[in-house]
């Protein structure tokens, strides 16, 4: 009894001394799981390319941008490796929040590295393989306190040597706003070529050839850019090096017309609501000469640039076949690139350029396909009405403008002549005639060449003749 009372009173103490300690690390461990428990989560950095890249070339553009909106980067290693070299680029440690202060001050969530800079700066570059290692952590409390870890290892090659690129065609003449085609060889690596002509870049088609390398390329000198505008042969590889050569021609800078269009109240009553009502995109200007010049200028602006995007999924083949046809008995009542000033009771209020033939028979007249293709538009086009436009392949397109009705539809195959709907007035247009534009990869192209059969074959396919006696294969791509 007394023994047991000397225990009790011993041990009464003892038990309350540890279940008060019990209580306070319970109470520790619960406001350090309140005051982290965000850092504990489970989210790596993310690694981001601004582009996907296989090559590189000598002083490549490269940038990663490396991201961990969680609990912020703790360090970023790069390094370069190429044989038995390897370059740390960046080796960088990040603060990050203290254990108990709040976990959203003062981190960084987001780094952007120039590799390409620091690879051009740090690294003598050697053509061949060589990889980038990446290596990134953050300030989250897992893996025991080491945080969240990424790791990325990009193989790629360097490319330090551009295309070969050879031209075969011999001489080139060109008549300014026309079409003209080169012939070359460039070497397998080149991703893209063609020709630079001043602004405008118009890529290559394969001539389907025995030999794979050889191709061609249809391009225009743009009516509208000055003579001296520089005119070469691009081709660019993977790693973005680039061969440039230049090829003999001789420009013959043209001198277009200038003619002044009276506008006429009557017009704009027929014209503009009309357009309006097809073309949400352009705010009605609350006065019609304003919204007629709005239609003009900006609604002719983002036709051409809807035409085009058009061109770009053009048929990396001839779709056409022969001459193209200008439209049958028909009367030329505008010719291509005249510069127009538009004048409303005396006054000067827009200028534009009509960038295709303005054909007239009779009234509601057959509009017959100019060649073989594939209907790739048939539908009011803004400016042009109710228009249909063919694809004739290799970023050659055709237009038919102003149309009363439309015969054919969207993904249709046509041949030559036949009919696409018949003649009207509707967009642009003062009375019933044909629009017909013929555009290269967007850029507008005098029709003429193409309407003439001695052109396409001294210019063309002779050319590619030539081409396939040398290398073999058939002779049209
Ligand atoms: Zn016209």
């Amino acid at each position: 009894m007394h023994l047991r009372k000397e225990i009790t009173k011993r041990g009464q103490p003892g038990i309350g001394v540890f279940f008060v300690l019990l209580i306070f690390i319970f109470l520790i461990l619960l406001s350090s799981v309140f005051l982290t428990w965000k850092r504990w989560e489970g989210q790596s950095p993310t690694l981001r390319f601004d582009r996907d890249f296989k090559a590189l070339g000598r002083s490549p553009s490269l940038s990663l941008s490396i991201e961990d909106p969680g609990c912020g980067l703790k360090n970023i290693s790069v390094t370069l490796k190429q044989k038995d070299q390897s370059v740390p680029l960046v080796e960088e440690q990040y603060p990050g929040p203290s254990f108990f202060t709040f976990w959203r001050t003062g981190i960084q969530k987001s780094k952007s590295l120039e590799l390409g800079r620091l690879i051009t700066e740090k690294y003598k570059v050697q053509d061949g393989p060589a990889s980038l290692v990446i290596a990134a952590s953050d300030h989250a409390l897992r893996n025991f306190f080491r945080g969240n870890q990424t790791h990325l290892q990009r193989d790629f090659v360097f490319d330090i040597y551009p295309p070969r690129l050879e031209v075969f065609s011999g001489q080139h003449y060109i008549n300014q706003g026309s079409s003209e085609c080169v012939v070359y060889r460039v070497s397998p690596d080149a991703e893209i070529s063609g020709v630079q002509a001043g602004p405008h870049f118009f890529p290559g088609y394969p001539a389907n050839l025995a030999d794979p390398n050889v191709k061609f390329c249809l391009f225009a000198f743009a009516y509208n850019i000055p003579p001296d505008s520089p005119l070469k042969m691009v081709a660019r590889d993977a790693a973005g090096n680039e061969a440039v050569t230049g090829f003999w021609y001789k420009l013959f800078p043209k001198k277009f017309r200038s003619r002044d269009i009276k506008v006429e109240d009557s017009f704009l009553q027929k014209v503009v609501p009309e357009i309006m009502s097809h073309t949400p995109e352009i705010k009605d200007q609350g006065d019609l000469v304003k919204t007629f010049v709005e239609l003009n200028s900006k609604l002719r602006r983002l036709n051409h640039a809807f035409i085009a995007e058009l061109a770009q999924k053009s048929a990396p083949r001839f779709l056409w076949d022969g001459a193209f046809l200008q439209l049958s008995n028909s009367q030329v009542e505008s010719l291509f690139a005249d510069h127009r000033t538009y004048f409303y009771q005396g006054k000067e209020i827009d200028r534009q350029d009509h960038v295709g033939f303005d054909l007239s028979v009779v009234q509601q007249y057959s509009i017959e396909a100019s060649n073989d293709g594939l209907v790739v538009y048939a539908d009011y086009f803004g400016i042009y009405g109710n228009c249909v436009m063919i694809d004739h392949g290799c970023g050659l397109l055709s237009l038919y403008g102003h149309l009363s009705s439309i015969n054919v539809k969207v993904g249709q195959q046509v041949k030559k002549k036949d009919v696409l709907g018949r003649s009207g007035a509707t967009g642009l247009a003062g009375g019933d005639h044909l629009h017909f534009g013929l555009f290269l990869h967007g850029v507008p192209v005098n029709p003429n060449e193409w309407w003439d059969d001695k052109w396409i074959k001294d210019h063309v396919l002779d050319r590619l003749k030539a081409a396939s006696e040398s290398a073999g294969g058939s002779s049209r791509p």
